[in-house]
């Protein structure tokens, strides 16, 4: 187990909940993008001077990388705890519960999965989307691979929305296991002291990546020329064409999806989304393009079947939601890599970044493991119209004025150039 640097001479719980975060926020095979969340159950006084126990928990969307003590939300354990009684509750009975159990009511709003991490009973919980678990858990075998890879003390929990029912699901594994795979969704490690948690997440990742490696094999390479220059330029221009008829679109070609973008099994690797929380940025899957000609009936047809989608799976909504983007955001290029899409060059990054984990961790499956299992067509579409979860989106700051635009400013080497190109 790799030590972890949390014994901070004079550092308050919280701050070391906070070094333990952003250690985990900085390694991009563990988490991405406000992925993830941490908790600790702390002794704090309230508003009155009585000594309680506060759980400090990750505010939803904020990242783990950056966050500070301000990026937690603190809320007093035994009211959350009142809540195991239940059998049910729906997630807006939740949110209403959870908000009136906070310290601070002007604390960011706390993760929805805060129950989960009140109901373990343990001190400190991190939660992970882990390339190599999420490899594990996302085939149709995972079940016995993940017992197979961690071992039988490690529970797996078939896919459930976070929410109450997943919350309880977990405490209950808690007497007999020492950590939980939520099975399509990623990894709940616990323990008593930071080190502990962090500690056993991190041992937990690395016999999950050395099970891969000892037991997949990368399929030797297709042999794909690298696209031409003119061809490229005119998939691009066609792309961007297409995707931007409601709203413009800017494009970000990301080469280092090369090795999966010209594998065989590139339609596969294009469905792949290794969380939930990757299908709520880069949709339910994605389109290999590999001529400019096929531009056109390949972003067709990816609409169509998702309006077909939006159609059948309506009913589960309140009356009159709108439907998302009905066209895709990333775009595999064989010889090429991968194209993504987004209002802005900042969150096409985003969505190429998420991507890349979610096409690795579909990779690394097929190469041998198993066969891949997406969400079923109705728990994709809650999460894709998850109210809560589209929360965290609205949360960005709206689009400013040139967004989708690209913009050549010329002599931007130095003086008034260069001061547009930065304003911009
Ligand atoms: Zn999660």
């Amino acid at each position: 187990m790799r030590a972890a640097p949390f014994e901070i001479p004079g550092a308050t719980e919280l701050e070391r909940l906070v070094a333990r975060s952003r250690l985990i926020g900085a390694d991009p095979a563990l988490v991405l993008h406000g992925g993830g969340n941490t908790s600790s159950k702390i002794v704090e006084r309230d508003h009155v001077g009585r000594e309680r126990i506060v759980l400090r928990i990750k505010g939803t969307g904020m990242d783990l990388a950056t966050i500070g003590p301000d990026g937690f939300a603190g809320l007093f354990l035994d009211e959350l705890l009142l809540l195991q009684e239940r059998e049910s509750m729906p997630d807006e009975e939740v949110i209403d519960y959870v908000a009136r159990c906070l310290v601070d009511p002007r604390a960011p709003r706390p993760s929805i999965e805060t129950l989960l991490h009140a109901f373990v009973p343990a001190t400190h919980v991190d939660h992970v989307h882990a390339d190599a678990v999420c490899a594990l858990a996302n085939g149709r075998k995972s079940r016995s691979i993940v017992h197979d890879a961690l071992g039988k003390d490690v529970a797996s929990i078939g896919y459930v929305r976070p929410g109450f029912e997943l919350s309880r699901r977990v405490a209950e594994a808690c007497s007999d296991h020492r950590a939980a795979v939520l099975l399509k969704h990623g990894l709940v490690t616990w323990g008593e002291t930071h080190e502990a948690s962090y500690g056993l997440m991190l041992d937990l990742v690395e016999r999950a990546e050395t099970y891969l490696s000892e037991r997949t094999r990368r399929p030797r390479p297709r042999t794909v020329p690298d696209i031409g220059d003119d061809d490229l330029a005119e998939i691009l221009t066609r792309l961007r064409g297409r995707l931007s008829r409601t709203r413009r679109q800017v494009l970000l070609v990301d080469r280092s999806q090369r090795w999966l973008a010209d594998r065989r099994d590139v339609a596969d690797i294009a469905s792949a989304r290794a969380t939930p929380d990757h299908l709520l940025r880069i949709s339910t899957g994605g389109i290999v393009v590999v001529t400019a000609a096929e531009v056109e009936p390949a972003v067709d047809g990816f609409e169509s079947a998702y309006r077909a989608y939006f159609d059948r799976n309506r009913v589960r909504l309140p009356a009159g939601t709108p439907m998302r983007s009905p066209l895709p955001n990333v775009i595999l290029v064989p010889g090429l890599g991968c194209v993504t899409a987004s209002s802005d060059a900042r969150s096409a990054r985003v969505n190429a970044e998420l991507a890349l984990h979610s096409h690795s961790v579909g990779a690394h499956l097929l190469d041998g493991l198993d066969e891949l299992e997406g969400l079923s067509d109705e728990e994709a579409f809650d999460v894709d119209y998850w109210p809560s979860e589209l929360y965290k989106l609205t949360l960005a700051p709206p689009p400013p004025e040139f967004s989708g635009h690209v913009v050549l400013v010329t002599g931007a080497a130095s003086g008034i150039g260069r001061e547009i190109a930065i304003d911009l």
